[in-house]
């Protein structure tokens, strides 16, 4: 990206974070009318957004996600073909693996929690698995299927969007971070930046795992933790299916370079901080759900980025220490994804790890977005929490963001996304 010389000392609204939320935020602020500074703190999309594994889809999500994520498909369509780069998009389906028939009820319950929404979702027989991935011996029960879900390449996919942000008036300024908020009047007045202050109306906070500790610095205390997650990508390899599919123990999904990124379903590490302390209450539910693929730790992280912190827009601001979070992959879990891969899909032959990777997921207690005003802060927008299937509804996310910030008719019913679904969101500081 051009990142201009001098940072813009006004604009209508500022975009904090150039993840794939951001980007899309400030895409749709643009053509909204509005002047639009986006501010990223390393490089656009150097966090989740380029870490992820590329699946864009409807299966599987909460209902509650469900209009917005079918906006956000139609969205992914339009922005593939406007940005006029190969971001490796493809309509080439989900698929979900039932390796016994515990897994095909769930499978089963999932589709009957989607009916009204208009899916082309199907159950797949495991005569149809294997026909479908080139497998032979029936291993799986059967699988739940979306042959409209898409994949795009994450490396590509969130710059290209920025190009096309900046080709169309965005000013996109990578290595800058936004310290905090100033307030006149009882509202926002600007962004302070690392690099002096935007004058701005309205600013969106769209900061992945950082967007908490940015409002625990104002004394809004958002429920959000972040857990590792880690993957990696193969050499190419033979092609037994474009889209994404997979079945508790490996997930993969065909890279435009021939290989696959592959990976393990929930399977994270979630390293103990004051925060997660201080939430552990309204995460419990979560906790217990993926209790199984949860690694806890606790370690130096404690005292680190994502700590507890208290700074002034003078200060150097922990989005300074940390430009690009790139934590460690796991490569204990992902050498035994390799190995149940390779069992799973035998006609792949030998998977080599060529690149691993580790990143950071935001998520709230229900898995589901904030995006709502702050309190105590008119004026400042809270977009995350994308809970770890937000590359897919990025660009949803970020319709409903810019429409809220720009006071416009939300395309879909906000309540399930307001904050104070709970009880500390609206916990002012002591
Ligand atoms: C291993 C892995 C696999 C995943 N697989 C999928 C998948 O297949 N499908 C799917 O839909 N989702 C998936 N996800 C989740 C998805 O990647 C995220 O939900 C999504 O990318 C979040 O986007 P975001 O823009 O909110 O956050 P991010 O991409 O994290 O972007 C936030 C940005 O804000 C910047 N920032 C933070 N604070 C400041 C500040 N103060 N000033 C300036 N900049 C700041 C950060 O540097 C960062 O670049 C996966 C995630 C991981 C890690």
């Amino acid at each position: 990206m051009n990142t201009p010389e001098s940072l813009p000392r006004n604009a209508d609204i500022v975009v904090i974070g150039g993840g794939i939320l951001g980007v899309s935020t400030a895409i749709f602020l643009n053509r909204m009318g509005r002047k639009v500074v986006l501010l990223e703190k390393g490089r656009i999309a150097g966090e989740q957004s380029s870490r992820n594994w590329g699946w864009i889809r409807k299966q599987g999500r909460d209902p509650r996600e469900l209009p917005m994520m079918i906006e956000s498909a139609r969205l992914w369509q339009r922005l593939a073909s406007e940005c006029g780069e190969d971001i490796g998009f493809g309509v080439n389906g989900t698929t979900y693996l039932a390796l016994n028939e515990a897994e095909l009820a769930e499978r089963e319950a999932w589709l009957a929690s989607a009916e009204g929404f208009q899916l082309d979702t199907k159950l797949l027989s495991p005569a149809e698995v294997d026909a479908l991935l080139g497998l032979e011996g029936r291993r799986f029960k059967g699988a739940l299927h979306t042959p409209s879900d898409m994949t795009a390449e994450p490396r590509l996919a969130a710059p290209a969007f920025a190009r096309l942000a900046a080709a169309e008036g965005v000013t996109v300024v990578e290595g800058c971070a936004a310290r905090t908020v100033e307030m006149e009047g009882g509202r926002i007045k600007s962004v302070a930046t690392e690099r002096g202050e935007i004058q701005c109306e309205a600013a969106i906070l769209s900061g992945g795992a950082w967007s908490r500790t940015f409002l625990e610095n104002l004394g809004i205390y958002i429920p959000q933790l972040a857990v590792r997650a880690s993957a990696f990508r193969t050499s190419p390899l033979p092609e037994i299916h474009t889209g994404g599919f997979g079945a508790t123990g490996a997930s993969l999904r065909r890279r435009p370079d021939g290989g696959y990124t592959v990976a393990r379903s929930n399977a994270a590490t979630f390293e103990l901080i004051p925060a997660a302390f201080r939430h552990l209450v309204p995460f419990m539910p979560v906790i217990k759900k993926r209790w199984k693929m949860l690694k806890i730790r606790g370690n130096s992280s404690f005292f680190g980025p994502l700590g507890h912190h208290r700074w002034t827009a003078d200060d150097t601001s922990p989005f300074e220490a940390i430009r690009v979070f790139d934590p460690e992959p796991d490569m204990e879990l992902l050498n035994t994804v390799r190995k149940t891969a390779m069992t799973f899909y035998p006609s792949l032959g030998e998977i080599d790890i060529l690149e691993a990777w580790g990143g950071m997921i935001d998520v709230t207690p229900d898995e589901v977005p904030i995006i709502d005003e702050a309190p105590t802060v008119p004026g400042l927008w809270i977009a995350t929490g994308l809970s770890g299937h937000g590359f897919g509804i990025g660009p949803g996310a970020g319709m409903l963001a810019a429409e809220l910030a720009t006071g416009r008719t939300p395309s879909f019913d906000t309540t399930q996304f307001r904050l104070d679904r709970f009880k500390s969101g609206r916990k002012a500081a002591a």
